[in-house]
């Protein structure tokens, strides 16, 4: 597990991008190098009979897993992190601390992953009961509230429809009726946001998105504060063993020292996007945190530093014209996954929330996702104006 007690001191001093750059990752002690090692050893000497040194077995733990925990944890400004083999894997140890019969509550948005793992996985293999419900209204949550709920699951932004929700004021009503709270931080990334500080519990990533960044690596990863927690968290990474190789956290390890620059640019190319998807007629409705007039808006502008790379919209003429956009484009690449280099384009209808169609989830037909890359932005922007012509 990442401890990050020893740099803490430093934590409280040094900016984002230099511990992104630099947590976790210390020159090697005896070889000097730069670049933590991707250690492969499964196993590791022991000085006598039960008397490991850091580490005994890989699964329980490796120095590049170790780097890879130290660093997001200090990212996110947590105690703790934790990695898996993928967003989903993470996703599954924190639903194990869910009692046999109680419940998990998820907004009305969300990946559409992680709706098929609690409804179709935990719900009828595990008894766990689950609510869709309005996350984005606190008062009406509180009244609304199932008694037997032990974790609530949210995502700000939402993905695809980029929902955003005031963390601490869910975190205030899952706390006073001891239910723990979870943020997928996916989409802001701990650059434009880190939900720790505003009460979450519990903060998961799909790590295969920004973090890593270049859509070349599977991986999740979990950060919290709570000592005991960690302690349950870590016990079942180890003991159900859904852990990432030491090459997948190097991946990630490296995307994540450009996450600040990378982030800043994707916002920068996400508003020249909006500004050309908000006046053109094609269009119907734009999902961007930034635009005033997005639900969401207040709760996004006091909890993020900015508003991300994700955009989406739906298309005035529905369904067959968002499908003939999505095949349309050039630079935007028709393709799931998000967070990365390059740009994407995607309609979550048929691609990446299939899983939720028939639920209350259920996304619009003629609705695109936009993934907005780094490539110039004059040229995204004139890929999608020749798309939508
Ligand atoms: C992709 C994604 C996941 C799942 O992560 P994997 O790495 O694909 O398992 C979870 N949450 C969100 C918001 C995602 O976009």
């Amino acid at each position: 597990m990442g401890d990050t007690e020893s740099s803490e001191l430093q934590r409280s001093r040094l900016g984002f991008e230099t511990r992104a750059i630099h947590d976790g990752q210390a020159p090697d002690a005896v070889t000097g190098a730069v670049v933590p090692p991707i250690s492969l050893s499964t196993t590791f000497a022991q000085d006598a009979v039960g008397r490991p040194r850091s580490y005994e077995y890989a699964r329980s733990g490796n120095p590049t897993r170790t780097a890879l925990e130290t660093c997001v944890a200090s990212l996110e400004d947590a105690r703790h992190g934790l990695a898996f083999a993928s967003g989903l894997a993470a996703e599954d140890a924190i639903l194990r601390l869910v009692p046999p019969g109680k419940r998990v509550l998820i907004g009305l948005d969300a990946y559409g992953g992680t709706y098929r793992l609690i409804t179709a996985v935990w719900a009828p293999e595990r008894q766990t009961a689950w609510t869709a419900i309005d996350l984005t209204d606190p008062a009406r949550l509180a009244e609304e509230w199932p008694d037997d709920t032990a974790l609530v699951w949210m995502e700000t932004p939402s993905n695809p429809l980029l929902t955003c929700i005031d963390i601490e004021a869910l975190a205030d009503v899952a706390h006073a009726r001891s239910a723990v709270l979870v943020v997928d931080n996916t989409f802001a990334t701990p650059y434009l946001q880190r939900p720790l500080s505003h009460g979450a519990d519990i903060v998961v990533h799909s790590a295969t998105k920004y973090l890593g960044g270049h859509s070349d690596v599977i991986g999740g990863v979990l950060t919290v504060d709570d000592d005991e927690l960690a302690e349950r968290l870590a016990y079942l990474q180890n003991a159900a063993g859904a852990v990432p190789g030491p090459f997948d956290c190097y991946l990630v390890l490296r995307g994540a020292k450009t996450l600040a620059v990378r982030m800043d640019r994707h916002c920068e190319n996400a508003r020249a996007v909006v500004d050309l998807l908000v006046r053109h007629p094609a269009v119907d409705r734009v999902m961007y945190p930034q635009l005033p007039d997005h639900p969401g808006h207040a709760a996004a502008a006091k909890q993020m530093l900015d508003f991300g790379g994700m955009v989406s919209f739906t298309l005035a003429d529905g369904p067959e014209r968002a499908i003939q956009v999505a095949e349309r484009t050039e630079l935007f690449t028709l393709a799931e996954s998000l967070g990365a280099v390059e740009s994407l384009i995607e309609h979550p209808g048929v691609m990446t929330h299939a899983s939720v169609a028939g639920s209350p989830l259920e996304v619009p037909a003629n609705l695109l996702r936009l993934s907005v890359g780094l490539e110039s932005a004059p040229d995204l922007v004139a890929d999608l104006e020749q798309a939508l012509s």
